[in-house]
């Protein structure tokens, strides 16, 4: 993987800092005489991201915040602005709004929430903040996530009171020590950001601009560096993302380059890198294949050009090699996909995981994201000769219950079964020892204790012994990038120099590093972008104009 490197700043009509403002005046480049007189812009095909502009003569737009990004934390900034009364803007690089957030599983932690207190689950912030330390290997930073844990607890009403819908029970994920976990009627992320969506741009009247690639940011050199302040962005209008790229489409072949000024302050939400071949390789050397060898639960856009952009304001980085594969995807299909939430809500929980090699089970179902796909990376081996375990699972009604079972079926990435003698033959699998690990797990479930591998048994779980059996074939899938920039509990990014904040500058949701550490706890996603893009958008409203 080559990364795209501007020869000179003459070349791509991009500037970088440590060009003068003489200089590019001087220039005659595209930019340049944009410049000198705002001469009509020409479309600048610009190579590379990330840049730091210095201050046009003319801003072509102005608005109080701007918001870069439009999934969980994009939308909870801007609703949040919006609602204070400030002239927000959304910026959005795909031709669609939502991002990953949009194609998420619709899952949403909330401790101490009204459902947990019907349901009588006993929770607290420090349940939670060990949950999420033990998931993250103790290298979470603990007052991030004391926030999403305090400031989240609301989170269900007031996404209901904008529209979302929720089923009126808990789930009980991986890693969580007790049920704290809500879904969507539907079962996506779709659900919270399609009302959230039509709750800004409707009711809110909230501006929203799609097809607007943020390339670099504009800083004020007039004072002293590394502290001035970030005065707002250059842009692509008119960007169309190319599918067919397979480097996220670092070349900006399209669109039209404008500066927007934020007169209060930036909030970056733009997201994590899964689908970065060149930041995610760089991190880890097997995850450098071009998007199109290696599959990701992620939206194509799902690159770091914005991240590489703070960090060469001097945003500190964190964590970023921590890049997270989901246990639960499929192998029969694509991306995220179906299956993945019939093994979230179904598979893992009700049902046993098995190595087609031995029969046996060979890690806690319910263990967080980082421990079981490890423990099926060593049970898949060669990915050129993969092995997929998979999951077995009964008639009970809690794995009928699941939303996206039908669908799973139907595209064949669940399949269903009389019998156990079946499922043996079909997969290969040795049926003595498979049978006797069922009966094993079943009675570990009627003592109500796991003492094979310590999944915890609550008191929906039941044998698995009512035919049909259901079947589900599984390989973890590049899902969350942990790592990005430093913020603080405000929501502002952290000089690496000065470790002050950097001026007129936030940012939330998956370009954050910290708050999980190693590995993500599920459903721990959507409270983090919603409680940060909320904090974000309150603290940048406070800024002087
Ligand atoms: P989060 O879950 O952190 O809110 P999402 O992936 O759901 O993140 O949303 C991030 C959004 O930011 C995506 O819709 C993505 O297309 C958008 N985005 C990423 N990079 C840019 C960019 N350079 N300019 C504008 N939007 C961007």
């Amino acid at each position: 993987m080559k990364k795209d490197k501007t020869t000179s700043p003459a070349d791509s009509g991009i500037l970088d800092t440590a060009t003068t403002r003489r200089e590019f005046l001087k220039k005659g480049t595209a930019a340049g005489a944009v410049a000198a007189g705002g001469m009509a812009m020409a479309l600048i095909p610009g190579k590379g991201n990330a840049r730091t502009f210095p201050v046009p003569p003319k801003w072509d737009k102005e608005y109080d915040i701007i918001v870069i990004g439009s999934g969980f934390a994009g939308l909870a900034a801007a609703i949040t602005a919006k609602e204070a009364g400030e002239d927000a803007i959304i910026l959005e690089k795909m031709p669609a709004v939502g991002g990953n957030s949009i194609i998420n599983g619709g899952l949403l932690a909330s401790v101490n929430s009204k459902l947990q207190e019907k349901e009588g689950v006993k929770d607290s912030v420090e349940i939670y903040v060990n949950d999420l330390l033990k998931a993250g290997r103790g290298l979470n930073h603990v007052e991030l996530i004391k926030m999403v844990a305090m400031e989240g607890s609301d989170l269900p009403e007031w996404t209901a009171e904008r529209g979302v819908q929720w089923n009126p029970k808990l789930e009980h994920l991986g890693g969580h020590s007790v049920p704290r976990t809500l879904l969507t009627t539907n079962s996506s992320g779709s659900g919270i950001v399609k009302p959230l969506t039509d709750y800004y741009t409707g009711k809110l009247g909230g501006k929203l601009q799609k097809k607007t690639k943020v390339i670099g940011f504009v800083r004020d050199a007039s004072e002293a560096t590394p502290n001035s302040r970030v005065l707002g962005v250059a842009v692509l209008e008119n960007y169309a993302f190319d599918y067919k790229s397979t480097d996220g489409d670092r070349n900006n072949k399209s669109g039209s380059r404008k500066f927007y000024r934020a007169r209060k302050g930036i909030v970056v939400a733009t997201g994590g890198f899964s689908q970065d071949p060149f930041l995610r390789g760089i991190q880890e050397p097997s995850l450098a294949k071009p998007t199109d060898q290696l599959d990701s639960t992620n939206h194509p856009g799902a690159t770091g050009e914005v991240l590489e952009g703070l960090f060469k304001l001097g945003g500190a980085p964190i964590h970023l090699s921590w890049i997270q594969s989901g246990p639960w995807a499929s192998p029969n299909e694509k991306g995220f996909g179906v299956g993945s939430s019939y093994q979230i809500a179904a598979g893992f929980r009700f049902g046993i995981m098995i190595d087609k090699a031995t029969g046996r089970r060979f890690v806690n179902e319910l263990a967080d994201r980082k421990t079981r796909a490890d423990a099926m990376f060593k049970v898949i081996g060669d990915p050129k000769k993969p092995v997929y375990p998979f999951t077995i699972a009964d008639s009970d009604e809690g794995v009928l219950a699941a939303q996206t079972l039908q669908k799973c079926l139907e595209r064949k990435v669940v399949l269903k079964f009389d019998t156990i003698e079946a499922v043996a033959k079909h997969f290969g699998v040795p049926l003595e020892p498979f049978k006797a690990q069922i009966k094993e797990y079943n009675d570990y479930v009627k003592a109500g204790q796991d003492k094979q591998f310590g999944k915890p048994i609550d008191k929906f779980i039941k044998p698995i012994e009512k035919a049909p059996f259901y079947v589900m074939e599984g390989v973890p899938k590049t899902h969350h990038t942990m790592g990005g920039v430093m913020i603080n509990t405000k929501g502002q990014v952290i000089d690496m120099e000065t470790q002050e904040p950097i001026p007129g500058l936030y940012a939330a949701g998956e370009v954050v590093g910290g708050p999980h550490g190693a590995s993500r706890l599920g459903s721990c996603a959507i409270p983090d972008c919603l409680v940060f893009g909320r904090i974000c958008a309150r603290n940048v409203a406070k800024e002087k104009a």
